[in-house]
């Protein structure tokens, strides 16, 4: 998306000069951002997106080995690991203070790190999520710490650290990955869906407290991309993760172009194929001053799954 392109185009039209644009234009030049879960899957895809838009970049999540490996990768002068389990306020605290303690500031929040939660399938039924009946209140509990209340943790801190910046009217853009499983229901395990749709509801009334300090918040929801997460959902039938809180076993070339096949299966659009890359994609554009008149926005990144009536049940 290039804003500058629209206004060249009404500004030509008009007979006017046309701005010349800079020739190495980065969508985040300056710019000090956060990635909680940032170590594989869409939050990696995320961190290169605005690394290479000319962030700064520290990579908050709970797989160490992941996270400095990547972090490494790209460099240590724009990119940093700090560990944080995003359900735990104190480490939330810590990777907002390590960010601004090494770069100075923090201008955007993305609140990716998600889990999708175990769930009992109902007995005997084949169907793809669990039974409400044989609903386990520990994961259920589990679930919501770590998608809605760890989005929380970061808001509040990632608020706190922008409103001390320029006297309290610093700016900043925070955007939380929900999930299409936030829009409608029977897309993922009970818990999931109850945290994605919460996530949605916290991002809207994040939005219209803190727009009055120029702080914008936004979600994007994705429909399926072949990460670990649903490649291992998918290997247990859609009830969920295989290891509590770890990661979980390798996913091979063949299982992710399997998932792919799924995904495009069910998709509304056909033709392209959802990509980690796309939901960076759009993330970079909410976290960009490209979006800076959009707040309380859930970008929807689907290809019309969500606007269909014949979603998957
Ligand atoms: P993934 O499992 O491949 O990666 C998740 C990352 O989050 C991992 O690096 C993991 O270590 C980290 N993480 C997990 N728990 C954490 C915690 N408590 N604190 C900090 N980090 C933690 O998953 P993904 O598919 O890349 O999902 C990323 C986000 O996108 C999630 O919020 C997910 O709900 C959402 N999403 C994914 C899909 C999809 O199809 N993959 C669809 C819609 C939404």
């Amino acid at each position: 998306v290039t804003l500058g392109a629209t206004h060249n185009n009404a500004a030509a039209a008009a007979g006017a000069a046309v701005p010349v644009q800079p020739q190495q234009h980065r969508r985040l030049e300056g710019k000090v951002a956060i990635v909680t879960g940032g170590a594989r899957g869409i939050g990696e895809a995320i961190v290169r997106a605005f690394v290479l838009q000319g962030a700064r970049v520290v990579i908050a999540d709970i797989d160490d080995a992941a996270g400095e490996a990547l972090a490494a990768a790209l460099g240590g002068a724009c990119c940093s690991y700090v560990h944080c389990d995003v359900s735990v306020e104190a480490d939330v605290e810590r990777a907002v203070g390590c960010c601004v303690a090494r770069y100075g500031r923090l201008d955007v929040l993305c609140n990716n790190a998600g889990v999708l939660g175990r769930q009992a399938p109902p007995a005997g039924t084949g169907a793809k999520s669990g039974g409400i009946a044989s609903l386990d209140a520990a994961e259920f509990d589990r679930v919501l710490r770590v998608n809605t209340l760890g989005a929380a943790l970061g808001m509040k801190h990632a608020a706190r650290a922008m409103l001390q910046r320029r006297g309290g009217c610093g700016g900043g853009s925070i955007v939380s990955v929900a999930s299409v499983a936030g829009v409608l229901g029977g897309m993922g395990p009970h818990a999931y869906t109850a945290s994605k749709h919460a996530l949605v509801g916290l991002t809207k009334n994040a939005a219209c407290e803190l727009g009055e300090h120029g702080i914008r918040v936004n979600c994007v929801s994705p429909f399926g991309v072949a990460t670990p997460m649903l490649v291992n959902a998918w290997r247990h039938g859609n009830h969920g993760e295989d290891e509590e809180g770890g990661a979980p076993a390798p996913v091979s070339a063949e299982e992710v172009e399997k998932a792919e096949e799924m995904v495009r299966g069910m998709a509304t659009l056909k033709g392209p194929t959802l990509r980690a890359d796309d939901i960076a994609e759009a993330a970079l554009f909410l976290a960009s001053d490209e979006s800076g008149y959009i707040s309380g926005h859930n970008l929807v990144v689907d290809g019309g799954v969500t606007t269909s009536r014949n979603v998957i049940g």
